[in-house]
Parts: structure tokens; sequence; C-alpha cells
């Protein structure tokens, strides 16, 4: 028996907006940052489970706050609570009749949970020294769905369903299994197609990740149209017809507006058009997508859904073609795995949302427990990756010729350097003290 004794909570920012890295049509001037957890125990040899929910700068202390909200459902707890019935615990975090009332399974309360659910999950891979794919892949599928929250998915897909869907493609899994370790998992990026950058700029980026072997390139836009024409005909002139070209307003449209832009831009044959409008507007990601569907373009979003619910109806209304989840948005594994498998249901691919700080290394373990357990395919399916931000983790994901490598530390690969958490805690750390104001 083992328990969890302590949570400690940092501020971590990294001051990436003065190279405009990471820079969109609604957020121009990001600081990647994240709130940081550490859960601590008395398990001899000092294992401790690490996690993190995905911030950009201003707010991040918000979060921390949230976290230590959440403190007290957690430190005091049995390990084997959380490992013997994840879905249990996860409902244990999320149900707390006062905290809920700031955000039923949404919001900062919710990014706060991400944080303290994918730590737990940390630990535990931690324990039985696994990557987190692994862990995942070595569950039973009953064991599978009972790390999900059903409530409120009935109407979509049932428990019973889910657990037929994994059990038809268990006997299979170890087929998959070799067949990822050997080719990787397949990646897009987006390292060229940031908004701050010079023409010139977005030329070398192009050329050197096609000579990398990158095959599916995205580009931020939305932000003055004439502009998006000439950078994303930089990119498809650079890439050529064959390759894939994505377009990302980072929902800075209306849903007419954002019907006209697009159509504006579909000679230059974008296959997603990535977060037109809010994201909580589910219809209007419908609208959106019978207007482009004869073009062939496809809409993406799921970065900023708040969670399985919005999820759901966006499958349900036919809204998206390409299903994006992020790893800290939605309230950590125990809900990426909810909506891996209703996209399964609805034949939608998973192209995680990626790039910040730690979000390349956390969905990769989810992208490829999905291929083994849940979809059983990696057609029309990739992983976003940027190239930043990750030598501050002692388990950086491998990215080679635009292919995720598949992870083999222990753990949710997000454990940070020491050195790295120190100098960038706002605004304590080396770096912040250092800055001019
Ligand atoms: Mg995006």
């Amino acid at each position: 028996m083992a328990t969890i004794t302590d949570l400690e909570v940092r501020d971590v920012r990294f001051p990436t907006s003065l190279e405009k890295d990471g820079s969109d049509a609604m957020n121009p001037d990001p600081d990647y940052s994240a709130a940081y957890v550490i859960l601590r125990t008395d398990i001899p040899g000092g294992v401790e489970g690490h996690g993190l929910t995905f911030t950009i700068g201003r707010g991040t202390e918000v979060v921390v706050a949230a976290v230590h909200a959440l403190r007290p459902l957690v430190v005091g707890q049995r390990v084997e609570a959380f490992t013997e019935a994840p879905g249990a615990f996860w409902k244990h975090l999320t149900g707390d009749s006062q905290l809920r009332w700031i955000g039923p399974e949404k919001g900062v309360i919710h990014l706060a949970t991400a944080a303290v659910v994918n730590a737990l999950w940390d630990l535990w891979a931690k324990l039985e020294r696994k990557p987190l794919w692994k862990l995942l892949c070595g569950m039973t599928p009953a064991q599978i769905v009972e790390t999900v929250d059903w409530r409120y998915l009935s109407d979509a897909l049932t428990p019973a369903e889910a657990l037929a869907m994994l059990e038809r493609l268990a006997p299979t899994r170890a087929a998959r299994e070799a067949e990822v370790r050997a080719s990787g998992y397949p990646a897009y990026t987006t390292s060229a197609g940031w908004l701050g950058y010079s023409d010139e700029k977005i030329r070398r980026l192009c050329r050197e990740a096609l000579a990398e072997g990158w095959t599916s390139f995205k580009v931020k836009v939305g932000a003055d149209l004439e502009d998006d024409r000439r950078r994303c005909s930089i990119v498809r002139e650079e890439i050529g017809p064959g390759r894939a070209l994505m377009i990302d307003a980072n929902q800075r449209w209306d849903v007419g507006q954002a019907i006209d832009w697009v159509k504006s831009l579909a000679s230059l044959k974008p296959l997603w058009i990535e977060e037109p409008t809010s994201p909580d507007d589910v219809l209007g990601h419908a609208a959106i997508a019978r207007a482009l569907a004869p073009l062939g373009i496809g809409v993406a979003t799921g970065e900023h859904c708040q969670n399985r619910v919005v999820f759901k109806q966006l499958l349900q209304a036919g809204a998206i073609s390409y299903c994006q989840i992020d790893s800290c948005r939605l309230g950590g594994v125990n809900e990426v795995v909810a909506v891996l498998l209703l996209a399964a249901k609805f034949g939608i691919p998973v192209c995680p949302h990626a790039g910040g700080v730690g979000l390349c290394e956390y969905v990769q373990h989810e992208s490829i427990f999905d291929f083994i357990c849940v979809s059983g395919s990696r057609e029309g399916r990739m992983i976003e990756y940027v190239d930043h931000l990750h030598g501050h983790f002692l388990d950086p994901c491998v990215v080679r010729g635009g292919r995720y490598q598949v992870p083999t530390a222990p753990g949710t690969s997000i454990t940070m350097r020491p050195q790295s958490l120190s100098d960038y805690t706002h605004p304590t750390g080396k770096v912040w003290k250092e800055r001019p104001s």
C-alpha cells in the first residue's frame, strides 16, 4: 500500500513571445507555459508522478490556484485508489460538489484536473516501469472501459458498445504494436506556418522540413486574407501539389466569414480548416463543414473543445472530419480515452493537437494507444509536431522523417529537467528575474 503524501504545483513559463514562435491570428504573443504538478508518495525510492497542463503565459497563476483547490482530493489518497479504478478516481476528482459549481468539467478547474490526472497516470506508468501507451495497451477491454466517465455519452456510445469495439481489436493488438514500433506514427509540422514569420523564413523552414522527410504542413491563417494567400502560396509552391497543406484560423471568424474566407483559399487545396470559429459552436462548425465539403475541404477542431460532451455533439452533428484531442484541455488521459472511443464509433480520424510545451510528448502515447487498441488504423491520421522546447524534458519525443518514434521510457515523457523547472519558474526563476520588465 502506498500513499500520495504531497502535491506540489509550479508556474513555469518560457518567454517564447520574443521569437514570435507560436504566433497565430488570436494569440500574437504566447509565452508557452504550464501549470506543472508533482505528486509525491511514500514509496521507497521516491517515485513521483509529474503532470502538466499547457497555458500561454498570463493566467497560469489562476490554473495553479485551481490545482491547489484540488489538492485535498488527492493528498492522503492511496495510490491504489487510482490504479485499481482510474475511472472511479476521475469521477471523485471532477465530482466535488462545491468545486463543480465553478466549472462542471470545463474551464480553469478542468485544466487543473488535467494536470493532476496526467500526473496520476505518470505515477502509475513509472510504478509499472512502462511508457503510458504500453500501460494502456496492457489493459483489458473492460479495464479500458472503466477508465471513462460514461455520464452524458450513452445517446452516442454505450459502455457495452465500447467494450465490443475494443474486444474486436484485442486479438490483433500485438501485430499493430510491432508495426508502429517499426515504422513510427505519422506527423505533420507547423514549424513554417506561424503568422509572424517572414517569407524568406517560411521558404527556408519549408525546405528544411522537406529535406527531413515531412509530407504534411500546416499554416496559420485568419488575420489578413491577402497575407494568407501569399503565405499559403509560398508553402504550396515549396511542397508541391502532392503533399498535404492544412490551414488553421484559431477561432478567428464568424460562420459566414469562415466559409467565404476558406472558399477564397480553396485553389490552394487545403486538406482541412482548423478552428474556423468559436470552439463551442457545434452547429456553426456543422454549417461550415456542409459548405466546404463539395470543395473537398474538411473541418478540424478540438484543441479548445472543453470536454467529451462537446466532442460527442461535434461528431453527432457531422461537424468535424478530423478530431483534434488535446491532452490537457480534456480532463487528462481518462477523458482522452472517452473521445478516442467516440471518434472510433463515428469513423472520424483523431489528429491530436500538439506543440506548445509538452503536448507532443503527451499525445504520442495517446495516438499509439488509439492505433493499437481503439481505431486500429493510422489511415488519415497524424499528430501535430512543432520543434519547440523539447529539450526541457528528460524523455523528449523523438520525430524522424516526419514520424514519431515509439517512446520507451517509463511514464508519460513529461518529467521536466530540474534545472529547467527552477530557471523558468515564474516570476522567481533565473530567466524571469533577468528579464527587463
Ligand atoms: Mg490549432
